[in-house]
């Protein structure tokens, strides 16, 4: 790993921390030759702290430490992206990350479309949105479009129309989106199922 101690006259590079499976940003920290070499011996994320003036070991007081999964040095060897497992919440404010964020995996636009679903169901009324129609019609009138828009994928599926297969299947996700949340739930708690079943 050939990394540009020097292009900061301090000798120092930052250090993005990040969750390995949630991918969240942790923390940022600074890191001379000697905290990196110091991380890769413990397995232990070890920065040199600025205002301590000397290296740190995230945790050292806390118990709240940041197992080394992986370093990654970015294009122009100036800073380094640390994959860990955190033990506890990496702030010392308490929070999970240094943006007051709970480290959650997340889902992209799929978590985005449960926002907006949520969203239409608690601001919007039956004439405006027809999220909030659903809503209205109840829990029944929901699982019978999952099941109407469930059979359209099967329809499709033996034709051999791509363009009307992924309509009937975006249809079906977003109605099954709507489903979870009538009945409480989120599609991580599917994923956490399915995370279960795993090997
Ligand atoms: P710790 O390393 O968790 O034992 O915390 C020891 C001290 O380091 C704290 O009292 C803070 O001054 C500082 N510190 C801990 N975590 C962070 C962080 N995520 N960002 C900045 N400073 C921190
Ligand atoms: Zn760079
Ligand atoms: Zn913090
Ligand atoms: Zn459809």
């Amino acid at each position: 790993m050939n990394i540009d101690f020097n292009k900061n006259s301090d000798g120092l590079v930052p250090a993005i921390i990040q969750d390995v499976s949630t991918k969240k940003v942790l923390m940022l920290g600074y890191m001379n030759a000697e905290a990196l070499e110091k991380t890769k011996e413990t397995k232990l994320v070890t920065f040199y702290s600025r205002t301590k003036q000397r290296l740190w070991t995230k945790g050292e007081e806390s118990g709240n430490v940041l197992n080394l999964v992986d370093i990654k040095l970015d294009c122009d060897n100036d800073s380094l992206l640390i994959s860990v497992l955190p033990k506890g919440p990496t702030c010392h404010k308490g929070t999970d990350t240094c943006w007051a964020e709970p480290n959650e995996e997340t889902y992209g636009f799929i978590s985005h479309l449960e926002d907006v679903i949520k969203d239409r169901r608690l601001n919007s009324t039956p004439s405006e949105s027809y999220v909030s129609f659903l809503f209205e019609k109840g829990i029944n009138k929901i699982a019978q479009k999952v099941g109407e828009e469930a059979v359209e994928v099967v329809i499709e599926a033996k034709d051999n129309d791509a363009d009307l297969f992924l309509n009937e299947s975006a249809d079906l996700l977003f109605h099954y989106l709507i489903l979870l949340q009538a009945k409480g739930f989120e599609i991580k708690d599917v994923v956490e199922i399915l995370r279960g079943r795993e090997k």
